[in-house]
C-alpha cells in the first residue's frame, strides 16, 4: 500500500521527538532562542498560554486566592537556609554576581562592579517569599494567606525541549501559609484537584491524580502531590505539582503566629505550580500526522474563514464570509467569545487550508462561489477530519455544541488511549516484558502505564529506574484495590502504583 502522505514528518510512528519539534514548528508557536534552552514563544503558543492563564486565574480566584508579584532575584544566603531545597535546586541556579559592565581594554566588555551577595535568578521562590511572609504574618488573624504570583522561573537544565522543559519557563506558582497541618493538608489536596479539572476539562488531558515517592519529591516538602498524563507515545508527563511543605519553610525563614490560645508557632505553608510543560502536554495528548489538534475550549482561534477568491464574484464571497464572521463572533464558548480568522491572504487554496490544519483550528469553513449560491460553507472538522457542507445559518446556530463535540471526542479519544496501554502487572518478568518488548510495527513505542504492587525502598526503586529507565510516576489517590504483594521484593504492599517511562 502506498504511503499516505502527511502534512507532519516524520509521523508519530517514525520519529516521536522528531514529530514533536515538527508539529510546534508547523504550527507556528514557538522556536529556539539564541541562548540555549530559551525558547521565543510566538503568538499562536503564546495566546494558549494566555487562554490557559485565564481559566486557571479564574479558579484560583474562585478558591480564595488573591494575585501578587515577588522580585525575580533572590540572595544566595536565602537558599541557603533550607538544607533540601538548596541541595535540591543548587545544580540548576543561575547566579547574577556582577551588576555592570566596562571596557575590557580589548575592545569589548567585560563584567564588572561585583555584588557582595550573588543573586539567584529564582528557580522558584518559597525562600524570597518566606521571607517576606516572616513579616505579613504575625497573628492566628492574618492566616491563612492565600497568594498567587505568576512569572518566569530559571532552572539551568542540561536537556531542553521546546515547553516540555525549558531553561527559563513561565508558570504559575502559589504560597499559602496556614494556623495547621489539617488545613494546609486540605488546601494542597484542593489545588491538585484544581489542576485535575484543568487538566481534564479545558485541555481533555485525562491525568492520574498521586503522591510522589521520596526520590520525586520536591526539595523541602514532606509530600509532593501530582497529576500524571500518558501521552501518545505512552509515556507519563507530569504536568502539575502540590506540595505540603510542613513547617520546614516557616522554621527556615521564621513565619511564626501568635495562635488563638496565645502561644507562638510555627505556620504550615504550601506551594503549587503548573507551567508551560502544559502547552507541550497538550501537543503530545491531542496532535496528529497532520499537525497540532486543539481543545476548543482553549484553542486561540476556533474557525477559519477561507474565501475562494476566483476575481469574479468576490465581492459577494466577501461580503457573504464578513457577515458570517460577525454572525460567528456574537457567540460565545466556554466563557469566551468565539474568535474567527477570515484568512483573505493571497495563496493558493491548498495551501491556506493545510496551513489551518497544522495549526489545529477546530474548524476551517471554505467559502466559494457555488457555496455561497447555496449560502452554505463546505466545513472541514480538525480532530476527524470530516468534510461536509453545511447551511451557513446551521453553522451558526450550531457552533457551540458543534465546539463541545470536538473537545468531548477529544478527551475520550485520550482517556482510550490510556486505558489500552494501562496494565496490572503482577510479576517481575510481565514488568520487563512491558517495558522492553518492542512491537515490530511500532519500533519506538513499548510500555504505557504499569499498574504495580510496591513495596521496595527508595534504592531498590533507583535500581529500576536504571534498568528499564521507569520510574514510579505516583501513588494514585483514587485506589480502590487495597494491598498486594510487591512482585519485585515479595513483601505486602498497601497499594499499587504507576510506573512507566516519563519525560
Ligand atoms: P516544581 O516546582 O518542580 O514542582 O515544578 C512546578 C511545575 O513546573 C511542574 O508542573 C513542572 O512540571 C513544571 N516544570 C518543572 N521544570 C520545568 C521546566 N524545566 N520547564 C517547564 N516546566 C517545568
Amino acid at each position: 500500500m502506498a504511503k499516505q502522505k502527511t502534512a507532519i514528518s516524520p509521523t508519530r510512528v517514525e520519529d516521536y521527538p522528531e514529530w514533536y519539534q515538527q508539529v510546534i514548528k508547523a504550527a507556528d508557536m514557538a522556536e529556539n532562542s539564541p541562548v540555549r534552552g530559551c525558547m521565543v514563544i510566538k503568538p499562536w503558543g503564546y495566546e494558549l498560554w494566555e487562554n490557559i492563564q485565564r481559566v486557571l486565574d479564574d479558579a484560583f480566584k474562585a478558591t480564595g486566592h488573591h494575585n501578587a508579584y515577588f522580585p525575580l532575584f533572590i540572595p544566595k544566603s536565602y537558599l541557603e537556609r533550607e538544607a533540601k531545597h538548596v541541595e535540591g535546586f543548587a545544580k540548576e541556579c543561575a547566579v547574577v554576581t556582577h551588576h555592570r559592565l566596562e571596557d575590557d581594554g580589548k575592545g569589548g566588555l567585560k563584567p564588572a562592579g561585583e555584588l557582595e551577595e550573588p543573586l539567584v535568578v529564582r528557580p522558584t521562590s518559597e525562600t524570597i517569599i518566606g521571607e517576606v511572609y516572616s513579616k505579613w504574618v504575625q497573628s492566628y488573624r492574618d492566616l491563612p494567606l492565600l497568594i498567587n504570583q505568576w512569572a518566569n522561573v530559571v532552572r539551568w537544565e542540561m536537556r531542553t525541549r521546546l515547553f516540555l522543559r525549558t531553561a527559563e519557563f513561565l508558570w504559575q506558582e502559589g504560597h499559602t501559609v496556614h494556623a495547621s497541618s489539617e488545613e494546609a493538608m486540605e488546601e494542597t489536596r484542593k489545588m491538585l484537584d484544581v489542576y485535575a479539572d484543568f487538566a481534564e476539562n479545558w485541555m481533555a488531558m485525562p491525568v492520574i491524580k498521586g503522591e510522589k515517592t521520596e526520590g520525586e519529591r520536591f526539595p523541602g516538602a514532606n509530600h509532593t502531590y501530582c497529576i500524571e498524563a500518558m501521552m501518545q507515545d505512552r509515556k507519563a508527563l507530569q504536568a502539575g505539582t502540590s506540595h505540603f511543605l510542613g513547617q520546614n519553610f516557616a522554621k527556615g525563614f521564621n513565619i511564626q503566629f501568635q495562635s488563638e490560645s496565645g502561644d507562638r508557632e510555627y505556620a504550615w505553608t504550601t506551594s503549587w505550580g503548573v507551567s508551560t510543560r502544559l502547552i507541550g502536554g497538550l501537543i503530545m495528548t491531542h496532535s496528529d500526522d497532520d499537525g497540532l489538534v486543539l481543545p476548543p475550549r482553549l484553542a486561540p482561534s476556533h474557525i477559519a474563514i477561507l474565501p475562494v477568491l476566483r476575481g469574479e464574484g468576490d465581492a459577494e464571497v466577501l461580503a457573504f464570509c464578513e457577515k458570517l464572521k460577525a454572525e460567528l463572533e456574537s457567540k460565545a464558548f466556554a466563557g469566551r467569545v468565539i474568535r474567527v480568522e477570515l484568512d483573505k491572504r493571497d495563496l493558493r487554496g491548498g495551501e491556506k487550508r493545510w496551513g489551518w490544519v497544522k495549526k489545529g483550528i477546530p474548524f476551517i469553513a471554505e467559502v466559494g462561489p457555488k457555496d455561497l449560491a447555496k449560502e452554505s460553507v463546505f466545513l472541514q472538522r480538525r480532530d476527524t477530519g470530516e468534510k461536509a457542507a453545511v447551511k451557513a445559518t446551521e453553522f451558526v446556530e450550531t457552533i457551540g455544541e458543534r465546539l463541545q463535540e470536538i473537545q468531548d471526542n477529544l478527551l475520550s479519544r485520550a482517556k482510550a488511549h490510556r486505558e489500552e496501554n494501562t496494565r496490572k502487572i503482577d510479576t517481575k518478568e510481565e514488568f520487563e516484558a512491558f517495558f522492553t518488548a518492542k512491537n515490530k510495527n511500532k519500533p519506538e513505542i513499548h510500555g504505557g502505564f504499569a499498574l504495580c504492587h510496591w513495596a521496595g525502598t527508595a534504592e531498590e526503586e533507583d535500581r529500576i529506574a536504571k534498568d528499564y529507565k521507569v520510574t514510579i510516576r505516583c501513588i494514585p489517590l483514587d485506589d480502590t484495590e487495597g494491598p498486594g504483594t510487591c512482585p519485585f521484593t515479595g513483601k505486602e504492599s498497601p497499594q499499587r502504583v504507576v510506573f512507566a517511562k516519563a519525560y
